[in-house]
Formats: structure tokens, sequence, C-alpha cells
């Protein structure tokens, strides 16, 4: 694979930071802990929100709702201006749907391939759908990531999710 994820800036940290909380507050009312922002040109924040699949459907990433909103609400030069941030990289779905509606760069706290050897370290089943990173997908899409800084944070939330009791 010829593709390179940029690290994350100090001005991207904040952002992130949002989305880390939004992930623990999915995960305390029930949902799974994934939490995302959508940032236009000038470093406002759009829109946000978070997973919402614990009444049983499973495409409400909240990477998913991003693209959905900027399509409506944003013209194709303001989605080309903006940067999507997210507590965990985007999945296959939200990356072929970010790609299609012209977004710009993905900012993310901690990889997929961090979250896939987690899960692994802890005996999760893998999902039905194949893990793959944001270049996979949408190789033209620009991404930072991760920060290490909340890689503790958010794989902790991820512990709970799955009732493991996490010794990092
Ligand atoms: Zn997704």
């Amino acid at each position: 694979m010829g593709y390179q994820t940029e690290p994350v800036t100090a001005a991207d940290l904040p952002y992130l930071r949002r989305c880390v909380d939004l992930a623990r507050e999915a995960l305390d009312d029930g949902d799974e802990p994934f939490g995302s922002l959508l940032v236009d040109a000038q470093g406002v924040v759009v829109f946000e929100d978070r997973n919402r699949v614990k009444d049983g459907d499973h495409t409400r990433h909240p990477e998913l709702e991003i693209a959905r909103w900027a399509a409506t609400h944003l013209t194709p030069e303001e989605r080309a201006g903006a940067t999507a941030y997210t507590s965990g990289e985007h999945c296959a779905m939200c990356s072929a749907a970010h790609a299609w509606v012209g977004l710009g760069p993905i900012v993310y706290a901690t990889s997929t391939a961090q979250l896939t050897a987690w899960l692994e370290g802890w005996g999760v089943p893998a999902g039905p759908v194949t893990p793959l990173p944001v270049g996979d997908v949408a190789p033209g899409t620009p991404t930072r990531g991760p920060a290490p800084k909340l890689a503790d944070e958010v794989r902790a939330l991820h512990a709970r999710l799955h009732g493991v009791r996490d010794p990092g």
C-alpha cells in the first residue's frame, strides 16, 4: 500500500477531544463509542453527531450522518473545504459516503488498525465489514491521525463496550 496518513496537528486536538467526549456520551446512552464533527474552512463546527446503533440500525454511524448532512446543507465548494473529525477512523461505508459527497480531509483520534488490534486482543469476533483504512476506500481523501494522546481513553471506551477489563 503506498497510502500515507499525516500526523495530527496541535490545532486538530480540541476537535478530536470533542469527538471523544461524544463517543463517551454515546456509550453512556447504550450506543457504541464513536463521535464525529464536521468543521468548515474557517474552523467552525457546523455539525456533530455520535453513534446511534442501539435500536438496531447499524448504519447509524456519525460519519455517515455527516456526509448526508453535508450533501443537503453545503455547496460542493463548502464540502471540499470541510474537514471531518472523528474519534475512530471511518469504516468503509462512511469513507465511501465521505468521498461520494466530496468532503475534504478526515482526521481521526484512533485508527481502524488500532481498533482491529484491540478487538482481536480481546477475542471480540470480527464484524461483517472488512476493516479497511480510509485510503483503501477513498484514496483521494487526505487523512491525519492517529492522536497518541487520546488512544488510551478511546481504548478504554471500547473495552467498556465489550465488557473487557482493560489493563491499559
Ligand atoms: Zn462507519
